[in-house]
């Protein structure tokens, strides 16, 4: 046994901290770290954002839970704007990421069901996926470092390589219900489907009359400049999930769905206890005031074109250690030449905080609200990690 009374699942880095404010995070050691990780895409709007604060506090004194065996105003209202901001008919609201991908997968599979098709029960995934960890979302992601030990993958789950539309193509069968994809891979590495993919299976699913499901759990909530990502292609799913950044670190997540995909969700069929909940929701709408306010996501492209441009810069000067920069607006991978964790680790050193992702990336996903000086910052520690990697290399090179 180790030391610890938690699970050991998670290799956590020796830091622990205080408190946040805005892109930073004050250490208990009494030092600030520059947080470009941002709980993994969640804390979307910074910490301590008055308005955020202000409106979980005001929440907090009227209550803070309700059933979902009664009207809940604030639930209707964010799905009244999340409709008007989407392709969106119908909203779901969970807890996590992993249950909206649930949801969603229930969803279309009780559209072919109503349909009379109860043998289309099967979804498309594809490779490098991630989708979460419940047991469905681990056969949909289809990583077999998750699914071991875990008994039989979860039926129903059947995966391409990653991009391989004529692969998805060919897949398709009697028993296919769905296509499930990230539109930019986020775990994965940062990789993103071309718009002429999505758009080859928007056809795909319309000329079988299968669902697009998009997993927007990381790129979505104007992580990539758009309200979601799928908007730079044109292109728009059936049933979406939406997680991380929509609660700006509440636990919250949403299922989306035209009227058409969510009419076999009828009374009954799914539940929740605690989604939809009135702090979520009071979180939930405070920080769509904020980014779809106007000019919001024209401040988060244009601050994204000064970070990948900086970036772009001292890949050049250390061609040794950053092999490209991909990702779309503050999505953004450092692909590395290097092992990722060695320059995650100098990068902690300059307190810098990023992280990992699949492909030998490191994610840098700031707050949407990161100034252009913390930008800056960002970029001199980013260079000074890279150097010292570069040092070091050289140095094993003698
Ligand atoms: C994080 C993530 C999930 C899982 O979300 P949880 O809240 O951890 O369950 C699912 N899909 C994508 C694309 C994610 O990034």
């Amino acid at each position: 046994m180790s030391g610890s009374a938690l699970f050991d699942t998670f290799a956590r880095a020796p830091l622990s901290f205080e408190r946040g404010e805005g892109s930073w995070l004050v250490g208990n050691d009494g030092q600030r770290y520059l947080d470009f990780g941002a709980g993994i895409a969640v804390n979307s709007l910074g910490y301590s954002h008055p308005h955020l604060v202000a409106a979980l506090v005001e929440q907090a004194g009227k209550f803070w839970h309700l059933s979902n065996l009664y009207e809940i105003p604030e639930q209707t209202r964010l799905a009244e704007r999340l409709v008007a901001a989407t392709f969106a008919d119908k909203v779901f609201f969970t807890n996590s990421g992993a249950e909206a991908i649930e949801g969603a997968i229930k969803t279309a599979r009780r559209y072919q069901y109503v349909n009379g098709h109860p043998e289309r029960f099967r979804t498309i995934t594809f490779e490098g996926a991630f989708h979460g960890r419940t047991l469905a979302a681990i056969a949909a992601g289809g990583q077999a470092k998750y699914l071991e030990g875990f008994g039989p993958k979860a039926e129903g789950f059947d995966q391409v390589p990653f991009n391989d539309i004529d692969a998805a193509e060919k897949l398709i069968g009697p028993e296919t219900a769905a296509i499930l994809l990230e539109p930019i891979q986020g775990e994965g590495g940062i990789r993103p489907f071309p718009a002429q993919s999505l758009k080859r299976l928007r056809e795909l699913c319309d000329k079988h009359d299968l669902l697009l499901i998009f997993d927007e759990v990381q790129t979505g909530v104007g992580r990539t400049g758009k309200f979601f990502a799928h908007e730079w292609s044109g292109v728009t799913p059936d049933i979406m999930a939406v997680a991380k950044g929509i609660g700006g670190g509440f636990p919250m997540a949403a299922v989306l769905a035209t009227a058409e995909a969510a009419k076999g969700m009828t009374t009954g069929i799914h539940g929740t206890t605690f989604g939809g909940n009135p702090l979520a929701m009071a979180c939930g709408n405070a920080v769509l005031d904020v980014v779809l306010s106007d000019g919001f996501l024209d401040e988060v492209n244009r601050k994204a074109l000064l970070m990948k441009q900086g970036l772009a810069a001292i890949a050049d000067e250390f061609p040794d250690v950053i092999e490209d920069i991909r990702g779309q607006g503050l999505l953004l991978g450092v692909k590395c030449k290097v092992p990722a964790a060695t320059l995650n680790v100098a990068l902690r050193e300059q307190k810098l905080l990023a992280v990992p992702a699949g492909d030998n990336v490191l994610r840098l996903i700031p707050a949407l609200t990161v100034t252009d000086a913390d930008i800056r910052e960002a970029l001199d520690r980013m260079r000074a990690g890279a150097k010292a990697v570069s040092a070091s290399l050289a140095v094993a090179a003698k």
